[in-house]
């Protein structure tokens, strides 16, 4: 009898307390092997949801986004270094190479860019704002702002078994930048390779006690003991997430799900493309890709590849044609294009979902029940050549039956509209192609199929190899959203920062603003400003303050001022120049100064020139021309430390100012806010 898996709670390692079934055995997707035995007997569920609560929780909370940052770089790089071991075991679950790498390195390539995302976006602090501040009365001493902030339960995540790393690593990122402990609860198949990773991360300690922890086996009674700031993140079947949408702790409880299950993805070829566009060859190229990699066992996977009708016959050619190369059996053989699907339970379900589509649809290619398999026994092993079918004109079953492996239904189509509606009969999906070279269909298409979608990709011979080099149609991005609606579940993970905030909860904070400035650690128009003897500019890092302010002189800005920049810069528009088209102009009634012109002078006003620990000024972000200045009008500018923000790997830090360029009546002419670089100590 092979090991029993592990699981990791409470901040040990627990072997299960099976009795005399010895635990579900899970058997290796190519030679039929048993791998592990997988129990979740005698785990106690809820110590381990108290410890996330009570350990690793406070843990990650008292860390700010940046110091959570930082340490899923350096766990992402320590999981680089491990990738071997990890290659090897994946094997074991029937993954070729090119399999594995989607699996562990996007995994691990996913963790890196949140790590590096939340780095640019988000504070050094615990709290994010959202939006700007709003003004709530006249006089500017009530305001609101909507502020995101962590949630203090735990979350769950229940995966599938295609990916048991990308699967578990996608969903930590955003999690633990979130503030939030994990329990990951892999599928049974593949636990294996989810808790050796899962061992690397706890033995590395990069990340604190308490915030990951793992349940291989049954979820048994887990999610009884979650409640209104717990979340639970499933991927699955249908039926599963099902189950759990009825839980109590879901209906009563208020703990939030996120599902993403079945998903009937198509891949659309434009009326525009003939058997001599590169577009043909590139749909083609992505329907054999996504029915080969991971032998189809992906939920992004082309399962309806909808065609015109003029063109069915060439697209079923050249997929067949494609498909035919395709080598199938032991990943260890660097001949094989396509591995084992998970177990042999799992080709049975495929085999049963062609049988139901073929009561609307014929195979074109490939044979479910027989395949040649090179370097390993075909009886043992989970194999199963792909399968092309071609689905009769209204058939329902290519839009409702999900054969989870190497198969892809060809459809047709007679207009765009036609296209869309197809598309959506799958009734909601992860994501769709359209592969087109058409700027007017590509807009229908992908504006009709936007609702139904939580992604789409517009390939054509333009975007080709960046789009391949990313990934293409299967390829969930670290940056952009991944879920869908409707039968897709419903659920959003990633897409950058929403990833994060989508785990966090929002509120409206409302206060004056040198309250709401206190509680958010950055500077709100209308709270009290700080002018001191010293020029900001001459403050280290460490010694400016949020509030610390100047307000320069004052500057009249003359007609020569106006000429002279118009010549230097060759910005001679009408408004600037010419007296008399100016005077007609219905928003000036005259010559005005560029409004660059009142940002240099204002820079020139605020600056202070010395060398300092002020080292750059990097941008400017929303700037407003709120009111024109004229001829003689003399304006005034004010600078106040908004955000500090140190960075973690230099000896300087940003700073954001908020700058205010008035005019004579008091009235602002611009508004902006001024970032600069600036030492962390003075003299350095
Ligand atoms: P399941 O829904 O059976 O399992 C998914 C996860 O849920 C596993 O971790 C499983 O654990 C767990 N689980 C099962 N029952 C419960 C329950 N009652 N309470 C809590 N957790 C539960 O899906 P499979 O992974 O077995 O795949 C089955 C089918 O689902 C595939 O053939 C495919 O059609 C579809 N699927 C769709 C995906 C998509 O994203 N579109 C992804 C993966 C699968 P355990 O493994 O221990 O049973």
């Amino acid at each position: 009898m092979s090991a029993l898996l592990e699981s990791y709670v409470s901040g040990a390692w627990f072997t299960p307390q099976i009795g005399a079934d010895g635990g579900r055995p899970v058997l290796d997707a190519v030679t039929g092997e048993e791998v592990a035995r997988v129990s979740s007997q005698g785990i106690d569920l809820a110590a381990a949801v108290a410890h996330a609560r009570e350990v690793g929780g406070p843990a990650v909370r008292r860390l700010t986004f940046h110091e959570r940052a930082a340490q899923l770089k350096a766990l992402a790089r320590h999981l680089g270094d491990l990738k071997d071991d990890f290659y090897a075991l994946s094997r074991r679950t029937g993954a070729t190479k090119r399999d594995s790498m989607v699996d562990i390195d996007g995994g691990i390539g996913t963790v890196f860019s949140y790590a590096s995302k939340a780095t640019r976006e988000l504070p050094d602090d615990v709290v994010v704002l959202d939006g700007a501040t709003e003004p709530l009365g006249r006089g500017g001493t009530f305001v609101g702002q909507h502020v995101w902030t962590s949630r203090t339960g735990v979350a769950v995540q229940i995966n599938a078994f295609n990916f048991p790393v990308w699967g578990m690593l996608e969903k930590l990122a955003p999690t633990y930048l979130a503030g939030l402990p994990s329990i990951v609860k892999p599928a049974s198949q593949t636990a294996y390779l989810t808790k050796a990773v899962v061992r690397r991360i706890v033995e590395s300690g990069i990340l604190p006690e308490g915030s990951v922890q793992l349940v291989c086996g049954s979820a048994g009674d887990l999610l009884d003991h979650l409640g209104e700031q717990d979340s639970v993140a499933f991927t699955g079947s249908a039926h599963t997430a099902e189950i759990l949408r009825n839980h109590p702790s879901v209906l009563r409880n208020g703990v939030r799900l996120g599902v993403e299950a079945d998903s009937l993805n198509c891949s659309i070829l434009g009326p525009d493309v003939t058997a001599d566009d590169p577009e043909l060859d590139l749909f083609v190229e992505a329907v054999v890709t996504e029915m080969t990699v991971k032998a189809g066992q992906k939920c992004t996977a082309i399962r309806r590849a909808i065609v015109p009708e003029a063109m069915a016959d060439t697209v079923v050619e050249a997929i067949s044609a494609r498909l035919a190369q395709v080598t199938v059996g032991d990943p260890a053989d660097e001949s094989v294009r396509m591995g084992a699907l998970a177990s042999l339970g799992q080709r049975e379900e495929v085999r049963k979902a062609i049988e139901a589509l073929r009561a609307g649809a014929d195979i074109v290619y490939g044979d479910p029940d027989r395949v040649d398999v090179v370097g390993a026994g075909a009886e043992r092993g989970a194999f199963m050549g792909p399968v092309l079918l071609r689905a009769r004109p209204g058939a329902p079953e290519p839009h409702d039956v999900e054969p989870f492996g190497p198969v892809s239904t060809v459809l047709t189509y007679g207009s765009a509209a036609e296209a869309i509606e197809l598309a959506a009969r799958g009734r909601g999906s992860l994501v769709a192609s359209v592969v087109t070279h058409d700027p007017q269909f590509a807009r229908a298409v992908t504006l009709g199929l936007a609702p139904w979608h939580g992604r789409v990709l517009v390939l054509d011979r333009d975007d080709a190899a960046e789009a391949g080099q990313a990934g293409g149609h299967g390829s969930p991005l670290p940056v952009l959203v991944h879920g869908g609606p409707g039968r897709a579940g419903g659920g959003e993970e990633l897409g950058g920062i929403r990833g994060v905030l989508h785990h966090m909860q929002r509120t409206a904070v409302q206060a004056s603003p040198d309250m709401l400035t206190a509680i958010t650690g950055r500077w709100a128009t209308g709270a009290q400003r700080r002018a001191e003897e010293v020029h900001p500019f001459r403050k280290s890092l460490a010694e400016l303050g949020i509030g610390d302010s100047i307000t320069s002189a004052t500057r009249t800005v003359t007609r020569a001022d106006i000429d002279q920049f118009a010549e230097l810069t060759g910005d001679t528009f009408y408004a600037h120049t010419d007296p008399e088209a100016a005077a007609a102009n219905p928003l000036f009634g005259g010559i005005v100064a560029h409004g660059y012109l009142v940002v240099s002078l204002a820079a020139g006003l605020f600056v202070e020139p010395n060398p300092g620990p002020v080292l750059a000024n990097f941008g400017v972000d929303n700037l407003r021309f709120l009111t024109p200045v004229k001829v003689d009008d003399t304006i005034q500018v004010t600078l106040t430390v908004k955000q500090v923000t140190p960075r973690r790997s230099a000896d300087y830090g940003e700073v954001r100012w908020d700058a205010v360029v008035s005019n004579q009546d008091g009235k602002p002419v611009a508004t902006y806010d001024v970032l600069t670089l600036v030492a962390k100590t003075w003299p350095q």
